[in-house]
């Protein structure tokens, strides 16, 4: 403590918390040695001292499966490496269900531990009162039971990692507060603090719920904010016997630890107290707030009613600390999309222990490297819009996002908090035309669209959703006639300038040195040849083109053509999203309906698929792209935004008799499904190739120089490909896909759906998932075998093919 700080070293992070000292041990594994922790006070005092120590191995998705899972291992490890015991023991967890539509969420959670390789047993409630016999089994329909899942103690674990990295050289400062940090030419340069400055290569920010504040002062986004989190422990009781699995009664919002023949209570409510960072004082050190019994009831009395024996044990202890919270209950990991080698890892939404050692080795990794090393674009910082950090934002979205851990997870769920953010322009428009928004990157947008006389509004379940029927005429529509759909949430950016072509072509795969007016669909690929975004380019003119791409992937996509494009190159880039509105019309009466309420001409001669033209169109101009997500004949319009709403009227009144009908984000995402359009974040990645995930024909290794990702797949190309995307059809019309399904061939598990969806076209659900083989995914491996997928532990028969099942020759986006 009474050390001298160093004036410079290599990776200072910032926090002495379990995610600081996981990030320096992992660092120190990889051989860094110049690595130095600077904690405020001593270490494990924010929030890390005070969790439950709850240590879960599968989670929602297969990212956060693969981080929590190697946790597990790490803490199991950690006392024979390091000598500090950990606490770590496998007791293995029981969630319980107490609804039948919870126990379906729980079977889709076996499945995914069958994909996984973590043991699970589906329980009946006898077998649930069974293993935990002070539950009171008529409250539960059905549990399951994870063996290797367990619980920590996070303070011990903590200084184990520390303890791991200061013997690997790391060097751990208690007392020594930042103040401040600088950057200079858009790189870190200089952590302040209280005992004098370290000049520095790479900063790591960790300071938990002051992350958002601290990286404030270096112009950095972190978009997370503090609420009040609790539990309470009771005296020891009777029948409470060591290693009992801990509960997890997400229908009652509570979890239940067994600790030293005592049970710890913890809950997970639906509504939570958000807590201003600022009304903590300046120094809290292993802080408690104060005990609140009457928010606590509702957990408390479900608790009781499902495990009786607490109505009469006695409370020891009431904890109350702090934790914070992300918009979306994501993590935030990464370099920062504002300062180059400022990495976050911040924001676990009460999951900091469990996932530590997975993160630390995820973060090591990505700051060793300069890139993460497995897909992380779930929890990547870049997903944030700026918008995110805005406090009132955040403060409402924060008493949503405690609870929403333990809510029923429905495939589409839309949160309900801090609405609306970002509205198009013809937002009221779709409202009077009774559309159900969803909301993605703050953006309102119409999902699906009600018939007269029905609400729009959500009715959420498992199997097929009450909007089924409308999406299927939706879907109907663009399919037999022609459906418009409102995409302006798309993100657009211009780049233009004598070198714009250049670093273009060495951002993306595919050749877009192509004549003014052609569009190419292309990925922009990172150096081990994975989809790092999917994109359109469009040359507007011999210096100017644009790129467009989901509007999740706004700032994500801005900063990796912005980071990768030669800082000398003359080129400006301009995020041009807010100026267009994108209307798109398809279906095969979309040549017939533009051509009323345009002069130009959409013949197939003089306007080809995969081109663009400025057009008039009402008493305005737009651009037109011959493209298609929906795989018909059709045009995206980009119209200026202010000139949006009447074009939009016009194109309404000019189509009735046409058979126009407006679609959502529900057909658009049915109608790509069924057509093989690959969706980003889903079915490709940062971890997928091109050729990996079929789309080899948009990568132009012949025709054009070097690009980012090039040699990672010339390297690749003579490789038998061990793993592919396939399409699925299911055999029968009734069951329904999401995502992570897992994938049988021959009776063993190949893989899982990476997106699921219905073809109304095709009737059934389809879904795309990558198929492993180590001796390389033939033709023959996918058309020979016989495939299943399971769903929420049952086994259905499924067709698989490498072509889409609709339109497979896309005979019909050339009518
Ligand atoms: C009641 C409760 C129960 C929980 N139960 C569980 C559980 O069962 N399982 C689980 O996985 N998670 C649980 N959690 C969440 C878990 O505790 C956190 O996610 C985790 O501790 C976060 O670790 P961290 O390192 O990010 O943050 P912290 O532990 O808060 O570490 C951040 C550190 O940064 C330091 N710092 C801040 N500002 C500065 C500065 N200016 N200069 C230097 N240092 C600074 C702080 O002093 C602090 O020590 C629980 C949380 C609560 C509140």
């Amino acid at each position: 403590m009474s050390d001298a700080l160093p004036s410079q070293a290599e990776i200072v992070i910032i926090g002495g918390g379990a995610i600081g000292c996981s990030i320096a041990y992992h660092l120190t594994k990889l051989g860094h040695k110049d690595v130095i922790l600077l904690e405020r006070g001593t270490l494990t005092c924010g929030t890390s001292w005070h969790a439950a120590g709850l240590v879960m191995q599968l989670r929602a998705t297969h990212t956060m499966t693969e981080l929590c899972r190697y946790s597990a291992d790490l803490y199991e490890k950690l006392e024979a490496e390091t000598g500090q015991a950990t606490g770590f023991r496998r007791s293995g967890s029981l969630p319980v269900a107490r609804t039948s539509a919870r126990m379906t969420e729980l079977k889709r959670l076996a499945s995914l531990g069958r994909y996984f390789d973590v043991p699970v047993d589906i329980l009946s409630p006898a077998e649930v009162a069974e293993r935990y016999p002070l539950i009171d089994s008529k409250q539960v329909v059905g549990g399951l039971f994870i063996p290797g899942d367990g619980q920590t103690n996070p303070i011990d674990t903590t200084m184990a990692l520390a303890k791991g990295a200061r013997m690997r050289g790391a060097r751990i400062f208690e007392r020594a507060r930042v103040t401040g940090l600088e950057a200079a030419g858009g790189a870190v340069k200089t952590v302040r603090t209280e005992r004098g400055d370290i000049a520095c290569d790479k900063i790591v920010l960790c300071g938990g719920l002051w992350s958002r504040d601290l990286a404030a002062m270096v112009g950095v986004n972190v978009p997370l904010f503090a609420s009040e989190h609790m539990y309470v422990t009771t005296a020891p009781m009777e029948g409470v016997r060591p290693n009992l699995p801990v509960i997890r009664d997400t229908d009652g919002y509570v979890y239940i630890k067994e600790d030293a023949g005592k049970l710890l209570v913890g809950a997970f409510e639906p509504a939570c107290k958000p807590l201003p960072v600022e009304n903590l004082p300046a120094q809290f050190e292993f802080g408690e707030l104060p005990e609140d019994w009457d928010h606590f009831a509702l957990p408390m009395s479900k608790a009781i009613e499902l495990v009786p024996a607490l109505e009469t044990a006695q409370i020891r202890h009431f904890l109350n600390g702090p934790e914070s919270f992300t918009p979306d209950n994501k993590f935030i990991l990464g370099e920062a999309p504002e300062v180059r080698n400022f990495f976050v890892a911040a924001g676990f939404n009460s999951q900091g222990i469990l996932s530590a050692a997975g993160v630390g080795r995820a973060m090591a990794d990505w700051i060793s490297s300069g890139e993460p090393q497995m897909d992380l674009s779930e929890v990547d910082i870049a997903r944030f819009a700026r918008f995110q950090v805005n406090r009132r934002y955040l403060r409402e979205r924060t008493t949503e996002s405690l609870g929403l851990l333990y809510a029923m997870h429905w495939p589409f769920r839309q949160v309900e908090s801090a609405r609306p953010v970002r509205q198009g322009a013809l937002h009221e428009r779709l409202k009077a035309r009774n559309a159900c928004f969803g909301e993605t990157a703050g953006w309102e947008r119409a999902n699906w669209y009600a018939p007269a006389g029905v609400t729009p509004a959500y009715e959420y379940a498992y199997g097929r959703q009450n909007w089924f029927p409308y999406v299927g005429e939706e879907h109907k529509a663009v399919r037999e006639r022609v459906g418009m759909f409102d995409l302006s949430s798309f993100a657009k950016f211009q780049i233009e300038g004598p070198d714009a072509e250049r670093e273009l072509q060495r951002l993306c795969g595919n050749n877009v040195a192509v004549p003014v007016g052609r569009i190419v669909y292309t990925q922009m690929l990172n150096s081990r040849g994975g989809i790092q975004a999917d994109v359109t380019v469009s040359r507007l003119g011999e210096d100017r083109f644009w790129v467009v791409t989901a509007a999740a992937n706004q700032v994500r996509d801005l900063t990796w053509i912005r980071r990768n494009i030669d800082g000398a190159a003359r080129v400006t880039i301009v995020d041009i999203t807010s100026a267009y509105s994108v209307l798109p019309v398809m279906g095969p009466n979309a040549r017939k309906l533009l051509a009323r309420v345009s002069p130009a001409d959409f013949g197939n001669a003089a306007f080809p698929f995969g081109t663009l033209q400025q057009i008039e169109i009402g008493y305005g101009m737009a651009h037109a792209l011959r493209v298609t997500y929906v795989g018909e004949l059709g045009w995206e319009l980009y119209i200026p935004t202010e000139f949006v709403g009447p074009i939009f009227d016009l194109l309404e009144a000019e189509g009735r008799d046409l058979g126009l009908r407006l679609a959502g984000y529900h057909a658009l995402d049915s109608l790509r499904s069924e057509k093989g359009y690959r969706h980003w974040g889903h079915d490709i990645s940062p971890a997928d190739t091109p050729f990996e995930a079929g789309l080899g024909f948009a990568v132009d290794l012949e025709g054009k120089g070097d690009f980012i990702g090039r040699a990672a797949l010339e390297g690749r190309k003579s490789q038998p490909m061990t793993r592919r995307l396939v399409h699925f059809r299911m055999q029968e019309p009734e069951p329904v896909l999401f995502h992570d399904e897992p994938i049988y061939r021959d009776g063993r598990i190949v893989g899982r759906l990476t997106s699921g969806s219905y073809g109304y076209s095709v009737g059934a659900a389809v879904g795309m998932g990558y198929a492993e083989c180590a001796d390389g995914v033939t033709a023959d491996f996918v058309e020979q075998g016989s495939y299943e997928i399971e769903i929420a532990a049952e086994r259905f028969p499924a067709i698989a093919s490498l072509r889409p099942f609709y339109d497979p020759a896309s005979t019909r986006v050339r009518l």
